[in-house]
């Protein structure tokens, strides 16, 4: 626990938008990208470290996220450690931090009597400054299984199996019916909250970690799952993966 009388010295106050004005002119991102240090330490110190962090249990975060221990690390200026415990839950924090409504939110102790921690800014804040300072990088596979997967779909949940098999040494090929990769992230939500860019940025990470893409297949019409099953040592639909 950061401060322990953060939640009494600090007030909740969450980082502003773009101004109206700028915001009817453009499409671009609601979020200014100003992470100001100091303001999100304070904001970090109003976490109590509770004994059950509802935060992360099952009506608060969806991904199990370490949110104590983040915030801690970020009121001591670990920015870096925060963003390994980031990763360890969350593949794409830069999605979730941005679009995520925040039931962690909803269910932090805080919340009972003052308003919440203002978890949703800390977790976008702690991966925009991960690669504001070139922290998130591929990922190095240093043995390959040979196994080759069919990963159908490249939304969230495509790109989040295809990185998990990576990982693990297995050759992911994600088949993506559309022109781009993303799925809901790129066709389903405005820019406004989560540019196309960001977007992109992680499919690039995610190229040269050696997961491989296929677009405007339409698994089914294009291709059968009979030839996949042939040429592949597993396929996965979004919710298992048989191998
Ligand atoms: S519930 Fe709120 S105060 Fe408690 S650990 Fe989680 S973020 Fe901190």
């Amino acid at each position: 626990m950061g401060k322990v009388t953060g939640f009494k010295e600090f007030d909740r106050k969450t980082e502003d938008y773009r101004p109206v004005e700028l915001r009817i002119k453009d499409y671009d991102e609601i979020f200014t990208g100003v992470h100001e240090v100091l303001h999100l330490q304070e904001q970090g110190a109003r976490c109590m470290d509770c004994g059950v962090p509802f935060c992360q249990s099952d009506n608060g975060c969806p991904v199990d996220n370490l949110i104590p221990e983040w915030n801690d690390l970020i009121y001591h200026g670990k920015w870096q450690d925060a963003l390994i415990r980031l990763h360890k839950t969350n593949n794409f924090p830069e999605f979730t931090g941005r679009v995520c409504p925040a039931p962690c939110e909803g269910s932090c102790v805080l919340g009972l009597n003052n308003p919440a921690v203002t978890i949703k800014n800390i977790e976008q804040a702690i991966i925009d400054k991960g690669f504001e300072n070139g922290w998130v990088k591929p990922h190095k596979v240093e043995c390959r299984t040979g196994k080759k997967v069919a990963v159908i779909g490249s939304g969230p949940a495509g790109l989040t199996t295809a990185e998990e098999l990576n990982k693990f040494g297995h050759n992911a090929t994600v088949f993506e019916r559309a022109k781009r990769i993303g799925g809901l992230l790129m066709y389903g939500i405005p820019n406004m909250k989560l540019d196309k860019d960001v977007i992109d940025r992680r499919v690039n990470l995610l190229k040269k970690s050696g997961v491989e893409f296929i677009t405007n297949v339409d698994v089914g019409k294009d291709i059968s799952v009979a030839q996949l099953q042939n040429d592949f040592d597993a396929k996965s639909d979004r919710s298992h993966v048989v191998l």
